[in-house]
């Protein structure tokens, strides 16, 4: 698609021409955005199926373009993997939500309902093969004082698919350390289930496509089929299950009958500030 005809086409449509222009545009702006502080990160709760409360919550990082407002993740992690910003991007991430995780310790102890609450972080593949994530990673956690068991990085996976044993080498040392590894937006890449007992995953995150297909009362009989294979496959492994995109009681209900352990979804929380979080566990805490 590169083609001198491509390039004609692009110029001949103008819209093409300016999401190409804004493509560029952001992309140049990255680096600077880094510097400037422009990025923010919004926390989505992770809920025990089984008695509601809050256990922990997912980074998802934001931009506050100065010009085009808040920009969600799609519009530009895709164009920092491509440039490698989303190393240094990618480390501010993680530092940022494991200091949030260790506010939310000071805030209500170790010993709440749940523990402490656990931050769950998303790895982009360039992160995966850059050589100083495990340094990175202990660097942090050592000055914030989280212990690894709160932390659960997420790795989609398409990522792991085919991953030879020099990629998945930093995950499994951070396994080791007691860093907990999420499969993201399992059921997407046609990995080989057995593949599973290879990879140091200790969380399946179901794809939203499987949530979605919960949407009737009763579900397709296909679909729980399937997703009562997956859990009992996964709970097989000792894997504990996450399912995300739940925005309905009746698909959360469907889940926790299927067996799934943890749930996100706007059916609970929308992704927010970190204060809400509080809010959110106080609730589950008390009542
Ligand atoms: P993801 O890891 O699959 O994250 C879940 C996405 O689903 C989030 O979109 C979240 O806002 C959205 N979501 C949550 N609950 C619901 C729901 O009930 N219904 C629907 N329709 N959507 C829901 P978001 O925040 O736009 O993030 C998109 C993707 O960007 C993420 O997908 C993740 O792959 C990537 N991403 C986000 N933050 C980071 C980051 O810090 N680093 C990297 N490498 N990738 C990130
Ligand atoms: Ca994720
Ligand atoms: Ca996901
Ligand atoms: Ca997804």
């Amino acid at each position: 698609a590169k083609s001198a005809g491509g390039n004609r086409f692009e110029l001949a449509d103008p819209e093409a021409d300016a999401r190409a222009i804004t493509r560029h545009g952001l992309t140049t702006a990255l680096p600077a955005a880094l510097d400037r502080n422009e990025f923010f990160i919004e926390y989505q709760p992770l809920v025990h199926l089984g008695d509601g409360s809050v256990r922990g919550a997912e980074a998802l990082v934001r931009w506050l373009h100065p010009q085009h407002g808040v920009l969600g993740p799609d519009r530009f992690i895709p164009l920092a993997e491509h440039t490698g910003l989303i190393v240094p991007l990618g480390r501010w991430v993680l530092e940022e939500s494991i200091r949030q995780a260790r506010e939310w310790r000071e805030r209500y102890g170790e010993d709440t309902v749940a523990g402490p609450l656990r931050i769950n972080v998303n790895l982009s593949p360039c992160q995966l093969s850059h050589p100083g994530l495990v340094q990175d990673t202990v660097d942090i956690l050592e000055r914030t004082g989280v212990a690894p068991e709160a932390l659960c990085l997420e790795v989609t996976e398409s990522a792991l698919i085919g991953a030879d044993d020099d990629l998945l080498k930093p995950l499994r040392r951070l396994a080791e350390m007691g860093v907990d590894i999420a499969l993201d937006d399992f059921g997407t890449g046609y990995s080989n289930l057995a593949n599973l007992r290879r990879l140091p995953v200790s969380i399946l995150k179901l794809d939203r496509s499987f949530t979605q297909s919960m949407q009737q009362f009763p579900a397709d009989p296909v679909d729980l089929k399937i997703v009562e294979g997956i859990v009992s496959l996964a709970h097989s492994l000792d894997l504990a299950v996450t399912v995300e995109g739940v925005e309905t009681g009746a698909q959360a209900e469907q889940l926790r009958i299927l067996g799934c352990d943890t749930a996100q979804g706007w059916y609970y929380a929308r992704p927010g500030p970190p204060e809400r979080l509080h809010d959110l566990a106080l609730v589950d805490a008390t009542g």
